[in-house]
């Protein structure tokens, strides 16, 4: 369907432009480059040019996942046309101490969730590698905010740093609540050791 000059190629190009910030929302950080077949092509052959089953993506989240077929309600992982999870926050993180400080990132359970809603946040999170993906840009972000934090620090204390860090998560939050940004600067603020001085404390 796909192939370039193929009847189905219009389609294909028309559903892979659609999401607005051309950002792919499996992972929510690589760029869309492909759709994936929700439901594999290779179990599915009928499902394969139906829109709801083709979820613009990029080109990792779409290797990850590949064939994989849910033989379980908990082993789906999250279909962005039917399963609205925006509105809770189900990704978290924690600070983890060490030179240099680093975030680990995992699921939460929302209130009102049931079991089998979690299982499959967790499952989504697996399947698309997301721990390792949001790990790798929170060492990135942090080691850029490094000057900024050293600064408030110096001039207001580690209720200073707590203040920024509260503002900037407040800021990607609204932008997306399960945005890894959000889900770091709520785990770098609420850990005492990282905002008084711990962001600034290195490997020699
Ligand atoms: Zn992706």
């Amino acid at each position: 369907m796909a192939k370039l000059g193929s009847p189905g190629r219009a389609i294909y190009d028309l559903i892979k432009l659609a999401p607005r910030n051309d950002l792919c929302p499996l992972c929510g950080v690589r760029k869309v480059g492909t759709l994936d077949h929700y439901l594999p092509r290779a179990s599915y052959s009928a499902l394969s040019v139906t829109p709801l089953n083709l979820i613009p993506a990029c080109s990792e989240c779409n290797r990850f996942k590949h064939d994989k077929r849910p033989t379980r309600e908990e082993d789906q992982t999250f279909n962005p046309y039917v399963d609205d999870v925006t509105k809770s926050r189900w990704l978290v993180a924690v600070t983890e101490e060490g030179a240099p400080a680093t975030v680990r990132f995992s699921v939460g359970k929302p209130t009102g969730w049931p079991n089998s809603l979690v299982a499959r946040a967790r499952y989504h999170f697996e399947v698309y590698k997301l721990g390792e993906l949001y790990s790798h840009h929170a060492t990135s972000e942090m080691s850029g905010i490094r000057r900024l934090l050293r600064q408030m620090h110096s001039l207001q204390g580690k209720i200073g740093v707590q203040t920024h860090l509260k503002d900037c998560e407040d800021s990607a939050r609204e932008h997306d609540v399960n945005s890894w940004k959000a889900a770091m600067f709520a785990a770098l603020a609420d850990n005492e050791w990282y905002c008084d001085g711990g962001f600034d404390v290195l490997a020699f």
